[in-house]
C-alpha cells in the first residue's frame, strides 16, 4: 500500500517525497477515515485527496467554491494522465450531461463541483450510483459561520454523513483557528475525525516591512529588479487600485488592476491573461486572489496594512507556491493603522465586534513594527512555537539597535503641551524641525519655545520616532479631534525626567537596501549566468507550450520544475524524468520539445572560443555524436582535443547515455592495453603515465582510458 502512494506521486506528480504529513493523511483517507486537514495555502493539501482518489477504485467526489478555479484544477490533473471533470454553472447543459454520464460509467476519478450543484435537482440522488468511495471538502472553512468566508450553501453538507455513512470525508483548509476548526467538525458531522495541523511555515518566503513612503517609487525600483515576475499588489480601496496600476503601466511594466467593482467581463479577462504570464501585475483588492492557483507568483507587496493576520498570511501565501524563493513586501505607516482604527470605529458592527477587531488589527501592527524575527511573530500567532530566527526577513537580515531616546521623547512632548494637544504628526513635525510655512505662522507656533528644538532630525526620521513613541503608549492620539496627539500619564512622568525612553534606532532606507544589496554577490558565475539565461528559453518555450493548449504555463512546468531544469541540464529520458514535477505523463508530452530546447541551447553556447560551462560541454559532444560523427570529426568541429571527446563520452556513458565505447577502439589494441595494464597492475585511478611509458606511447590517453572503461563494463 505505502509503495502504491509514492509510486503514483512519481508517477502522476513527477515527485520523489511527501511533504511532511502529506503521506499519514493519505493512508488515512485510504483506511476509509475521516479526517481534517489544516494546510497554509501552497502547503500541498491537493495531493492528499487525489493520491487516494487514483489509487482507490471508484470516483472521488471535490467540492469546492472556487468556480474559477475547477478548470484550472481539473486541466493541472488531466495534464498529469489523470481523468477528472468537473460541474458547475459555467457548462451547458449537453456538457454537464456528457459529465454525468462519464461519472456514472466509472470512467472518472476525480469529479469537482460546487456546492449549489450538488444539492440542485437530483445530483444528489445520482450520487448512489456513481460508486462515489470519497468526499474531499475543499475549502471547508466555508461551512462555518465563525471562518472568515462562510457560504450558506455549504451547510447543506451537514447531511452529507448521513447520507453516505460508509464513505470518508477529507476536510481541507487553510484557516487555523480552533474555534472554526471545531465548527467543521460538528457540521460535517465528522467528530471523531482525526486532525492534521501542518506547519504554517513557508521559509521560500521572505518577509519584509518598509516604511510606506514613496511608495510607487519603491516598488518601481524592485520590478526593474524583478523584470517578467509575476506579482500582486493589495491595496485598500478601489480607487487606490487604480491609481496604482496606472502609474505603473506609465513607467511601462504590464500591470492591471482588479476589483469589485469591475464588470465580470473585464475581471476574468485580467484573470486570465495574469495566469497566462501576459499581465505581470495585478494590483488589487482583497477581491483577488480566492480564485488563483498560479503556483508561480513571485512577490506580493502589500501597498496598505492588512486588517488582520490571518488574512496577511492568506494573501502573502498566494505566492511561492510552486516551492521556489518568493518575496513579500509590506508597506507600513502610522497613517494605515490609523485609517484601519477609523474604519472599524465608523462600521456598524457592535461594540464587542469592534473591540474585537481592533485586537486583531493590534496583532497586526505588532508584526509590522516587530524588532525581532518577524516570521516567529507569525508562526507564534498560529500557536507554532519556534525557537530560532529565520534569515529570511528583514529584521533577520538588518539586525535593530535600541538607543536612549529620552531626550528626542520630550521634544516631541513639549511640542504636543505647548500647542494645547491640538496638534497631529504633520504640523508637530513641522514645528519640532522650525518649518515656516503659513499654517504654522497662521497658528504663530513659530515664537513657542519649542519651536525648531528638533532640526537635527529629519522629517521621515521624526516621522518614525513620533510613531514608535505612540505605539509603545507615551502619548495618546484623539481620533474624533482630527487625530491630535494628547499627553498621558507616561507622558507626563518622561517629561517631568521620571522616566527614561529607548527607541528602535532609525535607518534610512537608502542604506537598508545597500545593507541587503551587500549580501547579493556582485559578479554572478558563470555558472550561474548560463542557468539564469537557459531558464529564460525553457520559460519562453513553455509559454509557447501553453499558449497552444491554451493553459497557463504553471500548467506545463512549475517554476520550480524549469530552474532544477536550468540547473542540471537532463538530456534522457531518465535524467528529465528525474527531475522533481515531471511525471510520466508530463514527460510524454513535453519530455522531447525540452531536451531538444537544452541541446540547442548547449550548442549556441559551446561555441569555439566561448568559454565553455561543464554540463553544456558533454551535451555538445552528445548532441554530435547521436548525430552520427567519429571522435575525429568532433574533436576537429569542436576545436577541442580528441582525448578530451573520449573523456566526455566515456563519462556520458556513465551518466546513463547509450554509447557504443566499443566501435571507438579495435579489438587488439584494447587487449594490448589491458594486458599491460594488469601486468603492471595499474587500474583507471592510478596515474596513467607508466602504462603510457610501458606501451611505448604507441597508445594516446584517450584510448586507454576508453580501454579501461569498456574493460569496466564487461568485467
Ligand atoms: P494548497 O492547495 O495547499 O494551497 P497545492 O495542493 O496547490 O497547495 O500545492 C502547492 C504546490 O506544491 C503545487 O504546485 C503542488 O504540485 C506542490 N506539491 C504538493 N505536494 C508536493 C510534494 N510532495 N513535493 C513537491 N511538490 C509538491
Ligand atoms: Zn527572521
Amino acid at each position: 500500500m505505502s509503495d502504491n502512494k509514492l509510486e503514483a506521486l512519481k508517477k502522476y506528480f513527477g515527485y520523489d517525497s511527501f511533504r511532511p504529513q502529506q503521506a499519514e493523511i493519505i493512508d488515512t483517507v485510504l483506511a476509509n477515515e475521516d479526517c481534517l486537514v489544516l494546510m497554509p495555502t501552497g502547503g500541498g493539501k491537493s495531493v492528499c485527496f487525489q493520491i487516494p482518489a487514483i489509487i482507490r477504485e471508484g470516483l472521488t467526489i471535490v467540492v469546492s467554491p472556487l468556480i474559477a478555479l475547477m478548470k484550472d484544477q481539473v486541466e493541472a490533473l488531466r495534464g498529469n494522465g489523470v481523468s477528472a471533470a468537473y460541474l458547475n454553472s459555467t457548462l451547458s447543459s449537453s456538457e454537464q450531461d456528457r459529465v454525468m454520464w462519464q461519472a456514472k460509467v466509472g470512467e472518472l476519478k476525480l469529479l469537482y463541483i460546487a456546492p449549489e450543484r450538488l444539492f440542485s435537482g437530483n445530483t444528489f440522488e445520482f450520487l448512489r450510483e456513481w460508486n462515489v468511495r470519497l468526499f474531499a471538502i475543499d475549502e471547508s472553512h466555508c461551512i462555518s459561520s465563525w471562518g472568515h468566508d462562510f457560504r450558506p450553501e455549504y451547510r447543506q453538507l451537514t447531511n452529507l454523513k448521513q447520507r453516505f455513512p460508509d464513505v470518508p470525508v477529507i476536510a481541507l483548509t487553510a484557516t487555523a483557528d480552533r474555534v472554526t476548526r471545531r465548527d467543521i467538525l460538528k457540521q460535517l458531522n465528522i467528530e471523531h475525525a482525526q486532525t492534521f495541523i501542518a506547519s504554517f511555515d513557508r521559509p521560500n518566503l521572505s518577509l519584509n516591512v518598509l516604511p510606506g513612503r514613496k511608495r510607487i517609487e519603491q516598488i518601481k525600483s524592485f520590478l526593474n529588479k524583478h523584470t517578467g515576475q509575476a506579482g500582486i499588489i493589495y491595496c485598500l480601496s478601489r480607487k487606490g487600485t487604480e491609481t496604482v496600476a496606472a502609474s505603473l503601466q506609465n513607467a511601462g511594466f504590464r500591470a492591471e488592476c482588479y476589483h469589485a467593482g469591475l464588470p465580470a467581463e473585464k475581471r476574468s479577462k485580467v484573470q486570465e491573461h495574469f495566469l497566462r504570464d501576459d499581465i505581470q501585475v495585478i494590483v488589487a483588492t482583497i477581491a483577488f486572489g480566492m480564485g488563483i492557483d498560479k503556483s508561480n507568483v513571485r512577490w506580493v507587496i502589500h501597498y496598505n496594512l492588512p486588517s488582520n493576520v490571518e488574512s496577511f498570511y492568506q494573501e502573502i501565501g498566494r505566492a511561492g507556491r510552486d516551492g521556489s524563493p518568493a518575496d513579500t513586501t509590506l508597506f507600513y505607516s502610522y497613517m494605515d493603522i490609523i485609517t484601519r482604527q477609523d474604519m472599524i470605529n465608523n462600521s456598524d458592527q457592535s461594540a464587542e465586534q469592534k473591540e474585537l477587531l481592533h485586537a486583531k488589527l493590534n496583532r497586526m501592527k505588532q508584526y509590522a513594527e516587530a524588532d525581532i524575527c518577524r516570521r516567529r511573530i507569525l508562526l507564534s500567532y498560529f500557536n507554532e512555537a519556534v525557537d530560532h530566527d529565520c534569515g529570511n526577513c528583514d529584521v533577520c537580515r538588518n539586525p535593530r539597535t535600541r538607543f536612549d531616546a529620552t531626550v528626542i521623547a520630550q521634544k516631541a512632548l513639549s511640542g504636543i503641551a505647548r500647542t494645547d494637544q491640538k496638534v497631529a504628526m504633520g504640523m508637530l513635525i513641522d514645528i519640532l524641525r522650525g518649518s515656516r510655512n503659513r499654517n504654522i505662522l497662521q497658528h504663530g507656533y513659530d515664537r513657542l519655545p519649542t519651536f525648531g528644538v528638533g532640526n537635527e532630525l529629519r522629517g521621515e526620521e521624526w516621522a518614525e520616532y513620533i510613531s514608535q513613541l505612540l505605539n509603545s503608549g507615551v502619548m495618546d492620539i484623539a481620533y474624533d479631534e482630527a487625530h491630535a496627539f494628547k499627553l498621558n500619564p507616561v507622558s507626563r512622568q518622561v517629561l517631568k525626567g521620571e522616566r527614561k525612553i529607548e527607541l528602535v534606532k532609525f535607518i534610512p532606507l537608502a542604506e537598508r537596501k545597500a545593507k541587503e544589496e551587500e549580501l547579493i554577490p556582485k559578479e554572478k558565475p558563470k555558472q550561474e549566468i548560463i542557468r539564469d539565461a537557459l531558464f529564460e528559453q525553457l520559460r519562453l518555450l513553455r509559454k509557447q507550450m501553453a499558449d497552444a493548449l491554451a493553459v497557463p504555463p504553471y500548467v506545463v512546468f512549475s517554476d520550480a520544475t524549469l530552474s532544477e531544469m536550468a540547473q542540471k541540464k537532463p538530456i534522457s529520458e531518465a535524467q528529465m524524468k528525474a527531475v522533481s514535477g515531471v511525471g510520466a505523463e508530463k514527460f510524454r508530452r513535453y519530455g522531447e520539445a525540452f531536451i531538444n530546447e537544452i541541446l540547442s541551447f548547449a550548442k549556441e553556447n559551446t561555441k569555439p572560443g566561448t568559454r565553455v560551462v561543464k554540463g553544456l560541454t558533454y551535451i555538445e559532444t552528445l548532441d554530435l555524436y547521436k548525430n552520427g560523427y567519429s571522435v575525429k570529426v568532433i574533436s576537429e568541429k569542436r576545436d577541442l582535443n580528441p582525448v578530451t571527446i573520449i573523456s566526455h563520452l566515456i563519462k556520458l556513458k556513465e551518466d546513463g547515455h547509450e554509447i557504443d565505447l566499443k566501435s571507438l577502439i579495435d579489438d587488439k589494441s584494447y587487449k594490448t592495453i589491458i594486458n599491460a595494464a594488469q601486468e603492471i597492475q595499474i587500474s583507471k585511478n592510478d596515474p596513467l603515465k607508466p602504462l603510457f611509458e610501458l606501451l611505448n606511447e604507441q597508445f594516446d590517453y584517450g584510448q586507454i582510458r576508453l580501454a579501461f572503461a569498456l574493460w569496466e563494463e564487461n568485467n
